[in-house]
């Protein structure tokens, strides 16, 4: 066996398993291949066409605002308050995530480019990263 020990990098794992830790990280969903609607859980068949084949499919990291919601009030583990949004993705896909680093109604606005954005969210006893994701307004991704 050869010795894996040496480089300490943080190990890292996503919190859904749909977020690919790739180089960007991405989202990837399960695409129906009779008629392309997309899946983030993974299903027996399809709920509009009935089909039982699906392909991985990556997704656009840049989408727009469709809605979104300040949340002033969480569970005492979690800062509040955060702002949930609804995303269309540039190439399909809806996406429900976290806002980054915007709290102000004065910052959002329908239809608001974003992009993919990914945080560690908790490190556990053995200093693996959890990693989440949410989407940054892409003027501060630049
Ligand atoms: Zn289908």
């Amino acid at each position: 066996m050869p010795n894996s020990i040496g480089h300490r990098m943080p190990q890292q794992i996503p919190i859904v398993d749909y977020l690919v830790l790739s180089e960007p990280p991405h989202l990837e969903a399960h695409a129906c291949t009779g008629c392309d609607a997309l899946y983030f859980d993974r299903r027996n068949a399809c709920a509009h066409c009935g089909g039982t084949e699906f392909t991985r499919k990556p997704l656009s990291n840049e989408g727009r605002v469709r809605a979104y919601t300040i949340v002033h009030r969480a569970a005492p583990s979690v800062p509040a308050p955060y702002t949930s949004v609804v995303v269309d993705l540039d190439d399909g896909g809806v996406v429900k995530a976290n806002l980054l680093d915007v709290t102000g109604p004065e910052h959002i606005e329908p239809g608001m480019p974003v992009r993919l954005g990914t945080y560690v969210a908790g490190v556990d006893d053995d200093g693996v990263e959890a990693v989440a994701f949410g989407y940054r307004r892409q003027e501060d991704a630049a």
